[in-house]
C-alpha cells in the first residue's frame, strides 16, 4: 500500500512464530536470527499482531492515511 511500511525493529529475538505460516506471500525470513521483510511485503500486518516481543512495527508515512482509508471505503459501501 503507498505510504505504509512494515519493519523489524531491535525488540526482534529472532524466535521466528512470524514465519510460520502468518504472512500471505511469505515475505518475512529470519536472516542472521532476526526477521527480515522482503519486498514482497504487502502491508497487511499479520505479522504485527502475531509478534510475541511486538517486534514488527507498520508505519504511516501519511498521516491521514487511515481517515482517507476510511472515506475510500465508505464511498464504496452502502450500509443500510
Ligand atoms: S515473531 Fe517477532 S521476535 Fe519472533 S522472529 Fe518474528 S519479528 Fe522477531
Amino acid at each position: 500500500m503507498p505510504g505504509v511500511k512494515v519493519q523489524v525493529t531491535e525488540k526482534c529475538i529472532g524466535c521466528g512464530t512470524c514465519i510460520k505460516g502468518v504472512c500471505f506471500v511469505n515475505a518475512i525470513d529470519l536472516i542472521n536470527n532476526k526477521a527480515f521483510i522482503s519486498n514482497e511485503c504487502r502491508e497487511y500486518g499479520r505479522c504485527v499482531e502475531i509478534c510475541p516481543q511486538k517486534a514488527i512495527e507498520i508505519l504511516f508515512e501519511d498521516v491521514n492515511y487511515v481517515k482517507k482509508s476510511i472515506e475510500e471505503i465508505d464511498n464504496i459501501i452502502d450500509i443500510a
